[in-house]
């Protein structure tokens, strides 16, 4: 698992943890995400199946994209397809992914990267592996969350944030035995370069054998664990978690996570995916690729993206955009 690592955790800002006066979170409920297909047919885990919308907020969905090792020719990617209405943001940890948009966005990450893609007002999009991917196959692991975005903004022009693995805040634990990769808000004194409309966090952090990782978390988010890979605990209660698994989490200032002595085999590491925001509160309609407030603006997506005012697919080699029958 590369996404970014650092030889010696010693050198890091090290996070505090919870003293008198602060609260744990509890776990409100674990899930195991079950498995499915993407796009032309890439293998994901439904992280968030199962949980609330109103415990999810302003999250509304996430996939594990593997992880998988492709055979030579067998990387797939998404057709051509449109958004309304929040942000997807795609996050690799192994392998490369193209992506490109109608509004102009477009580019290549891999290995720490991440791509968030603020669909707002509408936009068509295609995410692939490239070429020379497709052919020589290859490990791709990666995850793809959708965050709501709230009523006065679902109209906001489309707009491209291109984080690359570099700009990741990073930290250690108290024992330095967990790295904390920040992508978007802050952990403590770690900020991370993600823009976000809606106020969150997001996290990925490897835990190493037998260590704990106490992560304060700010008290009006709410805080969703999603384990990518290892075995580990949550919480005083110490709930146990393996791959594929989502811990839902109650109130509090900090969150706890122990990695297992006795791992799983293929890891040593506990690795896991900790998100959070500002609950939006609002009506949610969704559909397909459309996260909107009212059914009625979502029947409005299918007909403005039938009717072109998404955006048209771009040329590729000549092809034509519309439909030419023969
Ligand atoms: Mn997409």
């Amino acid at each position: 698992m590369p996404a970014v690592t650092v030889p010696d955790l010693t050198v890091l800002d090290r996070l505090g943890t919870p003293g008198l006066g602060d609260t744990v979170r509890p776990v409100k409920q674990v899930i195991t995400a079950p498995k499915g297909y993407e796009g032309e047919g890439f293998p994901v885990r439904r992280a968030f199946a199962g949980v609330d919308l109103s415990d999810l907020d302003p999250f509304v969905h996430m996939d594990q994209m593997g992880e998988v090792e492709y055979a030579p020719g067998e990387p797939k990617g998404t057709p051509w397809h449109p958004h309304r209405g929040f942000e997807t943001v795609t996050y690799i940890i192994d392998g490369v992914f193209d992506h490109r948009d109608s509004h102009g966005g477009g580019g290549s990450i891999t290995n720490g990267d991440t791509q968030w893609m603020t669909a707002g007002a509408g936009l068509l999009h295609i995410e692939t592996p490239p070429e020379w991917l497709v052919q020589s196959g290859g490990l791709f692991h990666g995850i793809q969350l959708w965050v709501n975005l709230p009523r006065s903004a679902k109209w906001n022009p489309p707009a491209y944030q291109d984080i690359r693995s570099a700009q990741v805040g990073l930290a250690a634990s108290t024992d330095a035995g967990a790295l904390v990769r920040v992508i978007a808000g802050h952990v403590g004194q770690t900020a991370g370069p993600g823009s976000t409309y809606t106020p969150m966090t997001m996290v990925h952090a490897t835990v190493a054998r037998g260590a704990r990782l106490d992560l304060p978390w700010e008290p009006s988010y709410n805080a969703l664990v999603y384990v990518l890979s290892g075995r580990g605990t949550v919480g005083t209660e110490g709930r146990p978690l393996e791959t594929g698994n989502l811990a839902v989490l109650g109130a509090g200032d900090f969150l706890t996570l122990r990695a297992s002595d006795h791992p799983d085999g293929r890891t040593p590491d506990l690795d896991v995916l900790v998100i959070g925001g500002e609950p939006i509160r609002e009506p949610v309609a969704w559909a397909g690729p459309f996260v909107m407030n009212t059914k009625a603006e979502v029947m409005q997506a299918f007909e403005d993206f039938q009717a072109g005012s998404m955006g048209q697919i771009p040329a590729v080699h000549g092809a034509p955009t519309h439909l030419i029958e023969g």
